[in-house]
């Protein structure tokens, strides 16, 4: 109470009038918060809240969560399927039929003229997990081609192939619960105020609970760097050697924990005889952290009970993305961090179902995790889908960057792009255009027809948004959550999983395969999938205990979370006669009976052949394009809170809008004044690929030889990115390379910038 004031005069807050609250999940990022959306008597939408009730973000959304709800009606959504001759004619409008039937021809004209794999199919993060599994069904059994994969190459495929190669199997191993139990956080390149606000208020929840040393590795001053115990302002792209050279004294001081090692690991006598290379008194002039700091982390992060690691874009998005990863793998297994509460490797996953799509999309493989490299498993899902196992190719074709460089060799003719934007996303975006203006056929489906890369269509379909459609997602801690159909589909726009389903009739190979009409039944089809073994152990990947109610009963359900017994079904008839009573929007799940493993490898048991993890040595080796004379600059780019990847969602969205409306990039006051520079000027930033005008702000927050630009935004930093690629997972190094920064003519800058703000 102030100033003595004897009664409270909250402030009231007009009611919206909702008249009902309908469950579901932000289509956003992959923190996996639940929403309710409110409705009025009139069915409208009136307004968005977070779950009170849901573990994951109780009761709490970031900006682009709270105005979510605005994406239904934003501008430039599909209405209509659209058709034209050549990418550089006006487009027509058309029926869905006469728009999948010439599809389906083209398809069929492409692959009978240049061969089956000449056609690709390149997805995306945001899909539903039935879509996901639809189209892996519909690509692999029915159009047959191996030129199959999702923009997730773009974010999390190191984090993939780094998990895969350390532990046998994908799958983050931890959860946000872990902050509760830690005593030592170390952050690498991962900037979770503004990649994933809710994610970083359950940290700061848990700081303020129980302080424990927040350690952030990172070449620019973030947002979590400067909330940080230790900042460590590492030279980009040399992550392995800090790393390394943190080994080198824990085991050099003999911290590690041996019995672990021995017990739960193979390839320690090899790791340990790499690491003798990087003493920190040598690695320190290659990653820019002095001796002394390397050593002080090493000992914090090796004598903490518990010590877990976190890590986003600034890891996977480097030429040595994958070994990064395994080498943060390797850092937990000799001291023992893996599988305990507050001790783990944690990837935080970018979009909303990158997980889903690694799990159930069949893009590098086969749904369930499985192989097309194994006999076994192919047979397995070839006799499932009812098809012929040799329609299967035996190993994986092109990741998502080696299939447009496909299109200028002349191996691809054909592609469809499903919910992603390589125009906006993809490294040196001039050389993307001139592949597409190669394609003899290109379909783009997405729930906007002005998203840039339409420019280049033959066919567009319009598909419909988030809430608009029903299926699940998974999250960073391999939480699975409902978005449930609140509206019906925006005027001619259908569900992506209608799409396929649709397509895959189109197709000889669909006579002997089912395609459900309902998500629901395909996620049952999933759950028949997700049971069994794997190497003699039961899969870790197993969903079949789940479903639809559950879920939504439980805000979510962590897998693996197995068939239950009839015991245990009488137990949940009960509690839901109990919940039925009670606000949905308040209450919790009652019985840990709808919770499913928090963590991964608590037995120490990997799923490898022989059941231990892999510790794999990591050498350093430098490829990066360098600042140098002509280019003296580094680019690092990464993201702002209000936009979400290539904007084509919150870039419709006024407030998002309003609070970061432009491409801006940061730059060291003392940079900037030898170069003449003032702030809020416009500059021309050069690279050997291309040049991007941006608007300059100056601050401390990176080194003199750094800018930084965010990557949402059309026509800008992808003009500039060399994008090299990781060798295991084929990630373009979107944050390292160089760039000169000059002077422009700051009224045709100005005008340039009002123009493409009309977006
Ligand atoms: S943190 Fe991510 S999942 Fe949560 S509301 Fe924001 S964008 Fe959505």
């Amino acid at each position: 109470m102030l100033f003595g004031r004897k009664n409270r005069k909250p402030i009231t807050i007009p009611s919206k009038k909702v008249k009902e609250w309908k469950y579901t999940t932000c289509n956003y990022c992959s923190t996996g918060c639940s929403i309710e959306i409110g409705l009025n008597e009139d069915k409208k939408i009136v307004t968005t809240r977070g779950h009170a009730g849901a573990d994951v973000n109780r009761g709490k959304l970031c900006i682009k969560g709270l105005l979510e709800h605005e994406l239904f009606e934003s501008p430039g959504r599909g209405t209509e399927p659209l058709i034209r001759e050549q990418h550089f004619e006006k487009f027509e409008k058309t029926s869905w039929d006469k728009a999948l039937d010439t599809t389906a021809s083209k398809i069929k004209e492409i692959q009978q003229k240049y061969g089956r794999d000449a056609f690709a199919v390149v997805s995306t993060g945001q899909l539903l997990t039935e879509e996901f599994y639809t189209l892996g069904k519909l690509t692999r059994g029915c159009i047959g081609t191996n030129n199959y994969d999702g923009n997730t190459t773009l974010c999390m495929a190191s984090a993939v192939s780094g998990y895969k190669r350390s532990f046998g199997l994908d799958g983050p191993p931890g959860c946000y619960e872990d902050f509760e139990h830690t005593h030592c956080l170390m952050a690498f390149g991962s900037n979770l105020p503004e990649q994933h606000p809710i994610i970083y208020w359950r940290l700061k929840e848990a700081l303020e609970k129980r302080k424990f040393p927040l350690i952030v590795v990172d070449p620019r001053v973030t947002m979590l760097a400067q909330f940080a115990d230790i900042h460590l302002p590492i030279t980009p792209g040399t992550d392995c050697v800090l790393i390394n050279a943190m080994m080198f004294v824990i085991i050099s001081e003999g911290l590690q924990d041996q019995s672990y090692i021995d017990a739960h690991t193979q390839g320690f006598a090899e790791v340990k005889a790499l690491v003798q290379d990087y003493d920190p008194k040598s690695a320190q002039h290659i990653c820019g952290i002095d001796e002394d700091t390397i050593r002080n982390v090493a000992r914090i992060y090796a004598k903490a009970p518990a010590a877990m690691s976190i890590w986003t874009m600034g890891i996977n998005q480097s030429t040595h993305g994958s070994d990064g990863v395994a080498n943060i793998n390797n850092l937990n297994l000799i001291t023992g961090n893996i599988g305990k509460p507050g001790g783990t490797s944690l990837s935080i996953t970018g979009q909303c179902n990158a997980m889903g799509t690694r799990e159930w999309s069949s893009c590098s493989g086969l749904p369930g995790y499985r192989y097309l490299e194994n006999d076994d498993e192919r047979k397995e899902i070839a006799d499932f889908w009812g098809i012929d196992v040799e329609f299967l190719p035996k190993k994986r074709g092109l990741a998502q960057t080696d299939i447009f460089p496909a299109i200028e060799t002349g191996e691809i003719k054909g592609m469809w792009l499903v919910a992603t934007n390589p125009m906006t996303s993809m490294p040196n975006t001039a050389r993307i255009r001139k592949m597409l203006e190669k394609l003899d056929f290109l379909v783009v489906q997405d729930v906007y027809e002005d998203v840039e890369t339409n420019q280049y269509s033959h066919v567009y379909f319009p598909a419909s948004v988030w809430a608009e459609k029903q299926g699940c997602h998974t999250n960073t801690e391999r939480r699975v959550n409902l978005i449930d159909n609140v509206l019906p589909s925006f005027a001619n726009s259908k569900p992506d999983f209608w799409i396929f389903n649709q397509m895959a009739k189109r197709f000889e190979n669909s006579k002997t395969m089912k395609f459900p009409d309902k998500p629901e039944d395909a996620f049952n089809e999933m759950k028949l999938l997700s049971k069994g073994t794997h190497h003699g152990r039961p899969r870790t990947l197993d969903i079949s205990g789940m479903s639809y109610e559950k879920i939504i009963k439980a805000r979510g359900i962590q897998w693996p979370y197995r068939e239950v017994d009839s015991r245990e079904k009488e137990l949940l008839k009960e509690e839901s006669r109990v919940e039925a009573e009670q606000s949905p929007s308040t209450s919790s799940p009652k019985t840990t009976n709808l919770k499913g493993e928090q963590r991964l490898y608590i037995d120490g048991i990997f799923p490898t052949k022989s059941g231990k993890a892999n510790l794999i040595p990591v050498k350093f080796y430098n490829n990066n394009e360098q600042p140098c004379g002509e280019y003296p600059f580094w680019l690092n780019s990464g993201r702002v809170v209000e936009h979400f990847h290539t904007r084509t969602r919150t870039g419709k969205i006024g407030n998002c809008n309003k609070f970061s409306p432009t491409a801006y990039m940061e730059m060291n006051p003392d940079a900037a004044t030898e170069l003449g520079i003032k702030h809020q000027s416009y500059v021309r930033l050069t690279s050997r690929r291309g040049d991007a005008v941006v608007l300059v702000q100056l601050t401390q927050r990176v080194p003199r030889n750094m800018v930084f630009v965010p990557f949402h935004y059309h026509d800008c930093v992808n003009r500039l990115t060399l994008g090299l690629l990781d060798p295991h997972s084929r990630q373009p190094a979107f944050k390292q390379c160089s760039v000169r920064i000059e002077h422009v003519d700051q009224s045709e800058a100005a005008r340039l910038n009002v123009e493409r703000r009309t977006y």
